[in-house]
């Protein structure tokens, strides 16, 4: 990548410490992973390789081309881990779930039916992790569901239920109601699987106490720096910074307007940098007049419309000699925190880390100690 390009520095050394850090509120249970969509961005097999240095055994990502592209990397490297995946097995997928060791999580009765018949073809039980549905609406078992199971016990009978698993709607907002409603409802449907192990809490709920610890939490967020509650929490350590450099700095006169649609009319005379990152690069549109970046330990304003390729923003407070084409600017990292960003942007850090694209310049930072990968030493 030219040094014109932005750039993300991937600081490994603190996701092994935020891993660390679900682990000591899990006690006795287990950490998983989660690192569906390439690891939120920042690469799937950096982040695993960190993972598994800390000591996790277990990885759950969206869909079974991010498993098997998963289990090929750990096969690679002689390690093994359980991939689950979310999404569960759709019809004409069991051979991908079965040759690359991958466990469905079981969404529906008719995905129970697939896995099902998928063991008896294999002539022994199958693992999966069985989702019900506490009050999202989204994955698992409903009710009817799960009246179906209690009445059709053959239809488990097939596969080895590894973990009974559900999720929260609402655990970003620790004083919402439907947390405990969804707990309460957790505790009621493992009466379908008593011997299950059980997993309800990603990053957000894995805060709200022990009561939603259970037998295995699945962080993802959290891992990768961000605070679960939308707002930057200390006990998190920053793992992604993300910089931008400066291409051009432009005197302008009080009056003029910046950008596409003259959104943003300068009340006085400004000097205007153009900094090399746009909404290509998942420096979402909606920050336009709206975010921040940060350079030489001050604030400088999103001025006008983010374009696909660059933002301008306002420098006029910066002493005039103190900036340079070249300079690179913080779109967010220990400075700028990502949550900060994220709201100005009406959005959502999980919507910034998996929008970066392909054009940073990646860097990663990891203790010279650490294990890699063969052929991954720019770990
Ligand atoms: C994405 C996801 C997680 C991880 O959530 P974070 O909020 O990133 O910690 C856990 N469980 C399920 C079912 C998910 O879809």
């Amino acid at each position: 990548m030219p040094a014109s390009s932005p750039a993300l520095s991937i600081n490994l050394d603190a996701l092994a410490a935020n891993y660390r850090f679900f682990q000591s509120l899990a006690h006795r249970a287990q950490t998983a992973g989660v690192v569906k969509a390439d690891g939120y961005g920042l690469g799937a097999e950096a982040v695993a390789t960190a993972l598994l240095n800390a000591g996790c055994q277990t990885f759950f990502v969206a869909r079974v081309e991010e498993g098997a592209a998963l289990r090929a990397f750990l096969d690679k490297i002689h390690a093994d881990a359980g991939i689950y995946i979310f999404g569960g097995v759709l019809p004409g997928e069991e051979e991908a779930f079965l040759s690359a060791r991958l466990k469905p999580v079981l969404n529906s009765i008719p995905q129970i039916e697939i896995w099902g018949a998928a063991a008896r073809r294999q002539g022994r039980k199958l693992p999966a992790a069985l989702h019900v549905d506490t009050g999202m609406t989204r994955f698992g078992l409903d009710a009817a569901g799960r009246r179906r199971l209690a009445q059709a016990p053959d239809l488990m009978a097939p596969i080895d239920v590894t973990y009974l698993m559900s999720h929260l709607a609402c655990a970003s907002d620790p004083t919402h109601p439907q947390n405990s409603v969804q707990l309460e409802n957790f505790r009621a449907a493992r009466a379908l699987q008593p011997h299950a192990p059980a997993s309800l809490s990603a990053s957000a709920g894995a805060m709200l106490g022990n009561a939603y610890v259970f037998d295995l939490i699945r962080p993802g967020i959290g891992l990768y720096g961000a605070g679960p509650m939308d707002a930057p929490d200390a006990r998190l350590k920053t793992v992604v910074t993300a910089t931008a450099p400066i291409i051009q700095i432009r005197n302008a006169e009080a009056g003029a307007a910046v950008g596409y649609g003259a959104t943003h009319t300068l009340a006085r005379a400004s000097r205007i940098a153009i900094v090399n990152v746009g909404y290509a690069d998942g420096y979402l549109r909606a920050a336009s007049n709206a975010a921040k970046v940060w350079l030489k330990g001050a604030e400088a304003p999103v001025a006008g419309r983010v374009s696909m390729d660059l933002i301008a923003i306002d420098v006029t407070d910066f002493a005039e000699n103190a900036l340079a084409p070249g300079e690179h600017v913080e779109l967010f990292g220990p400075n700028m925190p990502v949550e900060d960003v994220a709201a100005a942007s009406g959005s959502i850090t999980y919507e910034l880390f998996t929008s970066l694209g392909r054009r940073y310049a990646r860097h990663y930072r990891y203790n010279a100690s650490a294990w890699v990968p063969p052929g991954r030493e720019d770990l």
